[in-house]
């Protein structure tokens, strides 16, 4: 299985592409993790990629291009991946057609979480991290079990810095002007599942895995 998880920050993707993950046993590649790791580590990717992270802008197409690249080269993504987060514009989104095709691959198909903007900016204000495993929570849709902690470290859990509801919105008008286009790209290849994201989390994966056929 080779799927990109598309849909609006906060929308799902992460969560969605972490069990399918498991499920289909392939690797879950998040770009907002790989700068998240970088910006942990303070590496000049991380100190680049922070300034538009926080303002809620998109990395430049070349960095981020540059990193997809490179990760479905190695060897765990010969029997597949799921892209969380990539591709976010239409450059990216021919690169990576390129990127495949050069290897032999083709894409099963794209995963569109579709959940209003309204919902997703009060979802967004429940969102709980653990900034050093990088689990998600939510306070009262997902919360851990102490409901402060992370379950698999204990740390405790925060809010990302993108999450604060200023650049909650910048990151929907970017969403919207950048990447919903997409919709459509992967709509006209006949690659696109669409479902609906304001269900259980386990509603969401079984609508997905059903439309996919497996
Ligand atoms: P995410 O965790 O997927 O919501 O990503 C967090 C932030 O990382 C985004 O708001 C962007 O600033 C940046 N980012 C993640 N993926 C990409 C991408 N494919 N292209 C550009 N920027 C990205």
């Amino acid at each position: 299985m080779r799927l990109i998880m598309l849909g609006a920050p906060g929308a799902g993707k992460g969560t969605q592409a972490k069990i399918l993950s498991k499920k289909l046993s392939v690797p879950h590649i998040s770009t907002g993790d790989i700068f998240r790791a970088n910006i942990k580590n303070e590496t000049e990717l991380g100190i680049l990629a922070k300034t538009y992270i926080d303002a809620g802008k998109l990395v430049p197409d070349e960095t981020t291009i540059g990193i997809v690249k490179n990760r479905l080269l190695e060897s765990d993504c010969a029997s597949g991946f799921i892209l969380d987060g990539f591709p976010r514009t239409l450059a990216q989104a021919m690169s990576l057609d390129e990127t495949l095709a050069n290897m032999g691959m083709e894409l099963t198909g794209v995963v569109n979480i579709e959940v209003d903007d309204e919902k997703i900016i009060k979802r967004m204000q429940g969102r709980r991290v653990c900034p050093n495993c990088g689990a998600s929570y939510h306070q009262t849709n997902n919360p851990s079990k102490n409901g402060t902690n992370c379950d698999h470290c204990s740390t405790e859990l925060i809010i990302r810095d993108d999450d604060k509801p200023e650049t909650v919105i910048s990151r929907l008008e970017t969403y919207h002007k950048q990447t919903e286009p997409l919709i459509k790209y992967y709509n006209n290849k006949k690659l696109l599942v669409a479902v609906d994201g304001w269900q259980e989390v386990e509603s969401i994966t079984n609508e997905i895995l059903s439309a996919l056929g497996v």
